[in-house]
């Protein structure tokens, strides 16, 4: 019996487990699918990582490789090439390899590390033939970057979500045309610094209210047609562009990787995809934790490394201390605010701070994030610019939510 098994090496993985040590619990086992340690960052080869963690501007890696040299020295175990297939929640948790074949092991609690995965072409019903040549931004970076092929030559991109931005620069360095970035919504997905960086620097236009309406072809991919979309986001006839492309990257959202938490009867959000959680980042289920990209689509690795030694240092209290949760706060976004993680705070209980993370649901310019405890203005911050592709956060004492009944986050007019 383990004290804690940690599903994923991702940085929320590694930040969880290192967490974990830190705390004295060193009774933990990482199970890793892939044959490395580091998950997404050791595709993602630009650098941008960690200026808030170290204070640098770092390349996934080289962030990654930080937290991979502390789990070495704390002599955290881990197991690579093993795929978590079940859990249930009697945290039994059942992996196969090719080491050990198929096991069951256990342990007193569970952190989720297992990342997130990309919204694949089947889920946006685009028209026309299905030739090679169509690749997730991810799959064409993890191609590039990792297995050393030349994805293509003339390419067009559909999302501005943040791997298609640094896809379109990374392919442009390579030598390939980016010919357009098509946007269905009329703001960007991805974070402004990338639009700036990736697309403005190299003068790739990018479309925003247009989506890929045709794509022709058979053998490989020859050319798609954009189009504008009106409000119901349906495309206008007249506005089409044709482009010649050997090659379609599509960048259109990133799906929290939960089946293991369907598996175990873990309570999801229909909005975050991600398990619901409390202060403690514990799920519906006694004792499983979820942190990084499968809790929530986060846009920097930064918060989802603190967010990670949290759920790490929960963790370990709940195996010292059991904390038996008798009533909640629910957390209400509001007006602008999709979502927050948590979504609910367990006062009594809770320590000095919460730190609510959230994301809008449009593009705003100077607005308030406010937050109201049973009508009363709690705390309040003026944004010049809000948009969904940035994360915020609110920070919330332990004094100003006693006694509260209803608690609100929501944006304002300045
Ligand atoms: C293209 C791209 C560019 C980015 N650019 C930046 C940037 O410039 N700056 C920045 O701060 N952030 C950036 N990010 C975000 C950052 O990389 C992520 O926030 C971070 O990697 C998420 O960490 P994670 O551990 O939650 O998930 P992941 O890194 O996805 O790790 C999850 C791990 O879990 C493993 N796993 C999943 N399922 C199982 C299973 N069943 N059994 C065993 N193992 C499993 C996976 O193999 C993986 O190793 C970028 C992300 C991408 C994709």
């Amino acid at each position: 019996m383990y004290d804690v098994i940690v599903i994923g090496g991702g940085p929320a993985g590694l930040a969880a487990a290192y967490s974990l040590h830190e705390e004295g619990i060193d009774n933990i086992l990482i199970l890793e699918r892939d044959d490395k340690l580091g998950g997404i960052l050791n595709q993602c080869i630009h650098n941008g990582f960690g200026l808030h963690t170290f204070n640098e501007e770092l390349t996934g890696p080289e962030y990654a490789y930080r937290f991979i040299e502390k789990v070495n020295e704390a002599k955290i175990p881990y197991k690579l090439n093993s795929m978590v297939i079940d859990i249930n929640n009697d945290h039994q948790v059942t992996y196969v390899s090719k080491e050990d074949g198929l096991q069951t092991i256990e342990a007193k609690a569970i952190i989720l590390a297992m990342g997130c995965r990309e919204r694949p072409r089947g889920a946006l019903n685009i028209p026309g033939s299905r030739p090679a040549g169509i690749y997730s931004a991810g799959t064409a970076q993890r191609l590039m970057n990792i297995e050393g092929y030349d994805v293509g030559k003339e390419v067009v991109i559909l999302g501005s979500g943040d791997i298609g931005l640094i896809m379109a620069r990374r392919m442009t360095l390579e030598g390939a045309k980016v010919k357009a970035v098509a946007e269905i919504m009329p703001y960007s997905g991805g974070l402004k610094r990338n639009i700036v960086q990736c697309l403005n620097d190299y003068d790739i236009p990018l479309y925003l209210s247009h989506t890929v309406v045709d794509i022709r072809g058979k053998k490989r991919l020859e050319g798609v047609t954009i189009a504008e979309v009106g409000p119901d986001r349906k495309p206008i006839p007249g506005t089409e562009i044709d482009y010649d492309c050997d090659t379609l990257l599509l960048s259109v959202g990133l799906l929290p990787e939960n089946e293991l938490s369907k598996a175990a009867n873990i309570e999801l959000s229909r909005i975050t995809n991600g398990p619901v959680v409390n202060d403690d980042l514990q799920t519906s289920v006694d004792g499983i934790f979820a942190c990084g990209n499968v809790l929530h689509v986060h846009d920097l690795v930064d918060y989802v490394s603190s967010e990670a030694a949290l759920a790490g240092k929960k963790a370990a209290a709940y195996i010292k201390n059991k904390t038996a949760h008798q009533s909640y706060l629910n957390v209400t976004p509001k007006n602008g605010v999709r979502y927050t993680v948590p979504q609910k705070i367990d006062v009594a209980n809770m320590t000095d701070t919460v730190t609510l993370r959230f994301r809008v649901d449009n593009v705003y310019k100077k607005r308030f994030i406010k937050v109201y405890g049973d009508g009363k203005e709690l705390s309040k911050q003026m944004k010049l610019i809000l948009a969904p592709g940035e994360m915020e956060n609110v920070v919330l004492k332990k004094e100003q939510l006693q006694g509260i009944s209803e608690l609100v986050v929501c944006t304002e007019e300045a």
